[in-house]
């Protein structure tokens, strides 16, 4: 047997945490076992579903390198496919018109509550006669459920969970419009997905048993399930925005690699033993579902900003350079040239071990293109009058050096140092001061190479007096 899992969103919002991370287990368990992975947007809630989510959902997923076999399926472009399915059920005496009005039904509910019972279809149309059929009242068509006896379900994560059938009621298939409902849709679209495994979060667990019975129903082969618990906070709350529940676009705009995600996600309910750093490759040869937690996984964006730290560093610096270079120009209000993205790749190896993230990064790389206008605080402090004189000083000496390099350079500014009487920090300091704005940036003198003589000796005699904020 081939695995076929799907993704199926409803795109009512943006491909947020929660939806890709289920993508991702998918994706694992159709490419660990050979299979294939489907796409398929649940489009049927026509007010809600917009054309901005679904392209938020192909790029998020496609961002994250998701990629899904075969044509993406729309749930919607499918509708009369759904209600032929009703309509047999229907022929074969598995379904059955109902004709009770809203009112009616409302009514049946109040009743029921009053009486302290559950609310639910009563079953009134089951057995009715269709002679019976009120005039001009379109009906509904509802499974004959089975009223005996449990339904149960093997789930790959919540291990074996049944429901008494008396307590499901008979679900409607088809509306009176004609227009098919979530439960039918999902059920026939997995069978014609040829659907082997679902794999989806546990709000969808209950929806399993109906959809269960509606397989029975129609003769077809029930998908393995899984069920994978919700991610929460990490005080263990539901997931709100400022702890994590963003559309995965906010991840990337902070400056997350995708593979830094994919790793944070697999581990966000799934663990190989101690292993915190899973490449992809290794994440599909070890994925299954037996790893699967059962208690809901808690997000934390300190894990992520390590992850992500790890994946920066081992990134090859001419592909950072090319991620950070649009972030560069949009803070610069100007393109950096080609030239430009080529010293970003050479500053990168210098940049990057510090950083957490891509916007940290082009942040902290801005001075490299854009000659500094003030002086955080601390920069300040080391330039103050006697910091200044030092570099008046300094830039003597550095016009005079014969070659331009890294160890040329470091040799300069300790010698400087020496002579003076100052420890290394008391030049280097105030150096870095001049010629970054800041009080932290790389190593200083790999810095001075990169930028070149001229731009360090000119930074030198124009320092900046103004100071800025933090
Ligand atoms: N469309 C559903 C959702 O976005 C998922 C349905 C399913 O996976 O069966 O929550």
């Amino acid at each position: 047997m081939t695995v076929v899992t799907r993704f199926a969103p409803s795109p009512t919002g943006f491909l947020h945490i929660g939806g890709a991370r289920t993508a991702l287990f998918n994706w694992l368990y159709a490419r660990h076992h050979g299979g294939e992975f489907r796409l398929r947007i649940e489009d049927t809630d026509r007010q809600r579903s917009t054309p901005e989510a679904i392209e938020a959902i192909l790029h998020g997923l496609r961002w994250l390198g998701l990629d899904w076999d075969g044509e993406v399926v729309y749930q919607f472009s499918r509708a009369e496919r759904h209600a032929e399915v009703a309509r047999k059920l229907l022929s074969e005496g598995k379904a059955y018109h109902c004709y009770a009005t809203t009112a009616e039904l409302e009514q049946m509910r109040a009743d029921q509550r009053a009486a302290g019972l559950p609310t639910r279809y009563d079953g009134r149309w089951r057995d009715r006669d269709p002679a019976e059929a009120p005039e001009g009242v379109p009906p509904v068509i509802r499974l004959r459920a089975p009223q005996e006896g449990e339904t149960v379900i093997e789930d790959d994560v919540q291990g074996e969970v049944r429901v008494q059938n008396a307590q499901l009621d008979d679900m409607v298939l088809l509306r009176a419009d004609g227009t098919p409902t979530y439960m039918l849709s999902v059920v026939v679209d997995d069978h014609d997905m040829d659907i082997t495994h679902v794999i989806r979060g546990d709000d969808h667990l209950t929806n399993a048993f109906r959809q269960t019975q509606l397989y029975r129903a129609c003769g077809w082969e029930t998908p393995s399930f899984a069920h994978i618990p919700l991610i929460h906070g990490p005080d263990g709350a539901k997931l709100s925005k400022r702890h994590g529940a963003l559309g995965v676009e906010a991840y990337e705009e902070m400056g997350y690699l995708p593979e830094a995600m994919r790793n944070y996600l697999l581990r966000l309910g799934w663990g190989h033993g101690d292993d915190e750093i899973i490449s992809t490759e290794q994440a599909i040869e070890w994925f299954d579902l037996g790893a699967v937690g059962r208690s809901p996984a808690r997000f934390d964006f300190m894990k992520l900003d390590n992850l992500n730290g790890h994946y920066l560093r081992e990134a090859d610096d001419a592909r950072l350079a090319a991620d950070c270079a649009p972030r560069i120009s949009k803070a610069l209000g100007r393109d950096l040239d080609d030239s430009e993205i080529a010293l970003l790749a050479r500053a990168m190896d210098g940049l990057k071990q510090r950083a957490k993230t891509l916007k940290e990064i082009s942040e902290n790389a801005a001075f490299y293109f854009d000659r500094p206008s003030a002086l955080t605080p601390k920069a300040a402090k080391n330039l103050d009058e006697a910091g200044r004189s030092v570099m008046a000083e300094l830039l003597e000496k550095l016009r005079a050096l014969p070659d331009w390099t890294e160890e040329a350079c470091e040799a300069c500014v300790r010698e400087h140092a020496e002579a003076a009487g100052l420890k290394l920090g008391q030049v280097a300091q105030p150096l870095r001061g001049a010629l970054t704005g800041s009080h932290m940036s790389p190593g200083i003198f790999e810095v001075m190479a990169l930028l070149g003589r001229e731009e360090c000796l000119l930074r030198l005699r124009e320092i900046p007096t103004q100071v800025r904020e933090e």
